[in-house]
């Protein structure tokens, strides 16, 4: 069987939910299991709902919530008549979120935003699975929350892979049988039917979990580019697209910043030996880029850049060195907040790291270690990486920049630089 997903770019409006149904339709005589993201920029939407929410400006919740009606309801309009059944279905889930909104907030953000913002995944699964059991597409639209079981970290759920496991394999192989299976990306459910999301983006994650379950032939991503491209398109002119690239070399990337895969895809794929196809929705006929076990392949320079970066500078406050056991307490203190460590440098006296973290983050651990550090914080930072960089590359990034840290290691270059700094 094939694990596919498709991501909200690939089903933004009528015309894409229509081009991804006829690549379905190629590829409807082997077993297929789909997973779909939300419609377009449907998660933002919905983190404008929640934010209206959180903080009761009732007239501004109004109207980000009809911003999503009306792009659902515009959507459905273009693709069923006013009789079909799913118009019910997806008023259901309307009613069900409404429900949500009436209520004075009282639960924690995280809570919130998974109760709030898995709808979006909820109803586009509705509106594509009745579309393409219109067109003749026999499709069971299957609720991921009984599949991927999660703890109740909410907006990051950690998957409980055994119960998953285990889950998986009971629901899903029968289902097959029928046809094809479509669910949806992003959500997991806790051990009490609470629905988690596994973070930002993670949908790739979720078709990574199914097909590692069901020991999946092959799992493809259908992207709006050619395939993974040696930098973000939209950062970088005349990128190339790379045709192989090894498990080793994509965890590399995406643990970075390169946006085109979520970095949680590819250790499970790799643990069963499951090649991941990158592929264009746009041309679908066109070879992708395959991520399999290859050794030794010949890369061309690669760019990644991660946006929003906090350099920390931690000085030992009493003139004694930053030692092994300090480093392992800073460390703890790091994983206590869930502040996470792109790039470290040290001195005897100071550690000056890298992160990805959020004001409130860093006042937290400022206050923890206040006692025994002073902490300089310097914002708006990012993070380019370079791998297998040549004399161009290098002579492009090293030109006059300002850098506020950098490491060179055999094949990577990792420079922290301004945010404001053209690349
Ligand atoms: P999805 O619709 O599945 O969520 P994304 O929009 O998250 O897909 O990812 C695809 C986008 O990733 C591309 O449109 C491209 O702009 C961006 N991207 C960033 N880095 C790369 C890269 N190295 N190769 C290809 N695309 C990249
Ligand atoms: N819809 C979610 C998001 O936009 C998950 C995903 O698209 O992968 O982050
Ligand atoms: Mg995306």
């Amino acid at each position: 069987m094939k694990v596919f997903k498709f991501g909200g770019a690939s089903i933004k409006d009528v015309a894409a939910i229509k081009n991804v149904a006829q690549i379905i339709q190629t590829y409807q005589d082997q077993p297929l299991l789909v997973v779909v993201s939300a419609l377009g920029k449907t998660t933002n939407a919905l983190e404008d709902v929640l934010r209206a929410y959180y903080e009761q400006d009732a007239p501004l919740l109004k109207e980000k919530l009809n911003v999503v009606k009306k792009s659902h309801l515009q959507i459905l309009e273009g693709l069923f008549k006013p009789t079909h059944p799913v118009y019910d279905e997806i008023n259901d889930i309307f009613v069900d979120l409404e429900w949500i909104l009436e209520e004075t907030p009282v639960d924690t953000y995280g809570y919130l935003y998974d109760q709030i913002v898995s709808n979006g995944e909820l109803l586009s699964t509705q509106i594509v699975a009745a579309y393409f059991n219109k067109i003749g597409l026999h499709t069971t639209w299957l609720d991921v929350r009984d599949c991927i079981a999660t703890d109740n970290t909410y907006q990051e759920a950690e998957v409980d892979w055994e119960l998953t496991y285990n889950n998986i394999q009971q629901t899903v192989p029968p289902l097959l049988e029928q046809g094809i299976v479509l669910t949806q990306g992003f959500l997991g459910g806790t051990s009490e039917n609470f629905t988690t999301t596994l973070g930002r983006e993670g949908s790739d994650y979720t078709a990574a979990i199914f097909s590692y379950c069901l020991d999946a032939e092959s799992m493809s991503i259908w992207k709006d580019v050619s395939g993974v491209l040696t930098g973000d398109p939209r950062l970088f002119d005349n990128m190339t697209k790379l045709e192989q690239l090894s498990y080793g070399e994509a965890i590399e990337m995406t643990y970075y910043g390169a946006q085109v895969i979520h970095p949680k895809t590819i250790r499970p794929l790799q643990n069963k030996q499951i090649p991941l196809h990158v592929k264009s929705f746009i041309d679908p006929s066109g070879s992708g880029t395959v991520i399999a076990q290859y050794e030794q392949l010949d890369y061309p320079p690669m760019l990644v850049v991660k946006p929003n970066q906090t350099l920390l500078k931690i000085t030992s406050k009493d003139f004694y060195f930053v030692d092994e056991a300090k480093f392992a307490a800073l460390f703890t203190l790091f994983a206590k907040y869930r502040i996470k460590v792109n790039m470290t440098q040290n001195t005897a006296l100071a550690f000056s790291v890298c992160v990805n973290a959020n004001r409130a983050q860093v006042q937290l651990l400022a206050q923890e270690i206040e006692a025994d550090y002073s902490l300089e914080t310097l914002e708006g930072l990012k993070l380019i990486t370079l791998r297998y960089p040549n004399a161009a590359t290098m002579e492009r990034f090293d030109n006059g920049r300002v850098v506020y840290l950098e490491e060179k290691i055999r094949d990577t270059v990792q420079l922290v630089v301004d945010s404001e700094q053209v690349l």
